[in-house]
């Protein structure tokens, strides 16, 4: 049998990896001289600058957005929990890449279309406190939102509806299914399937929106990577703290709250 479905059918938005390394290229050369990344790391003051005065806000989802770890809640449900964690500890020592990574825990995991429908139900992801007030602000002052994300798009769907996130404006892997609803794999033409696919989707919105300003938020290494092509990352602490990207950024935040004072000087 074959997978099929419209679960793991591409995005119309995604473009293929050649077109989008090629998007990369023309953007890094073209980037201005103020940035972050730990290379050219923008000041505190600058970063905040560029959060006012964005064109958009690109925010990563797991341990961000919402509280938990969508792959690890999943592993839960799904009665992995321990197995999948064990593996997660593993590949974040060691030389992994996230595609063999995210493989490796799907392999065991083997959700199917109606246990991920039931984790959805029965145990939705919980919103971060302050998001839905940043979000309504961002969206109020004409700031495009989008949700970056390397966990699954129908769970990252659902946040953003609460959230009131167009569709088109989110960024994650895809689940494939057979027909009969069992788990096929994940659809690895997606850019947020690699390692630095952040970065690739920050690229290309860029490219497609002439965007001049894109921020990136996040928990993790990932998000922290994305910058550049973004022009400013700001570290995210209010579930968990990743020591390395806390010293690695300019402005690390615990709350949503910090940002949400930042708008109001303008
Ligand atoms: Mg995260």
């Amino acid at each position: 049998m074959e997978p099929g479905s419209g679960v793991g059918r591409r995005s119309p938005s995604s473009s293929s990896s050649v077109s989008l390394s090629h998007a990369a290229v023309a953007v890094c050369m073209s980037l201005p001289l103020r940035r972050c990344s730990h290379r050219t790391m923008s000041t505190l003051s600058q970063t905040k600058e560029l959060f006012r005065r964005a064109d958009a806000v690109c925010f990563d989802v797991d341990s961000t957005v919402i509280k938990e770890e969508g792959i690890d809640e999943l592993a839960k449900f799904c009665g992995v929990g321990d197995a999948v964690t064990e593996m997660t500890r593993k590949a974040m020592g060691g030389s992994v890449s996230f595609k063999t990574a995210l493989t490796e825990r799907l392999s065991i995991i083997k959700c199917s279309r109606e246990q991920v429908n039931k984790l959805i139900t029965d145990h939705p992801p919980q919103l971060t406190p302050g998001i839905r007030e940043l979000v309504d602000r961002l969206h109020q002052r004409n700031i495009k939102v989008f949700l970056i994300s390397g966990g699954f798009r129908c769970i990252v769907e659902h946040v953003a509806t609460q959230l009131n996130i167009p569709l088109d404006h989110v960024y994650a892997n895809r689940l494939k299914f057979y027909f009969n609803g069992e788990y096929a794999g994940f659809d690895e033409s997606q850019p947020t399937a690699e390692s630095g696919g952040k970065g690739k989707v920050i690229s290309m919105l860029k490219e497609q929106y002439s965007f001049k300003t894109v921020v990136m938020i996040g928990d993790g290494a990932t998000d922290l990577e994305a910058c550049p092509p973004a022009s400013a990352f700001i570290g995210f602490g209010g579930n968990v703290t990743r020591q390395q990207v806390k010293e690695r950024c300019s402005w690390y935040v615990t709350s949503f709250g910090e940002l949400m004072k930042e708008l109001e000087k303008i």
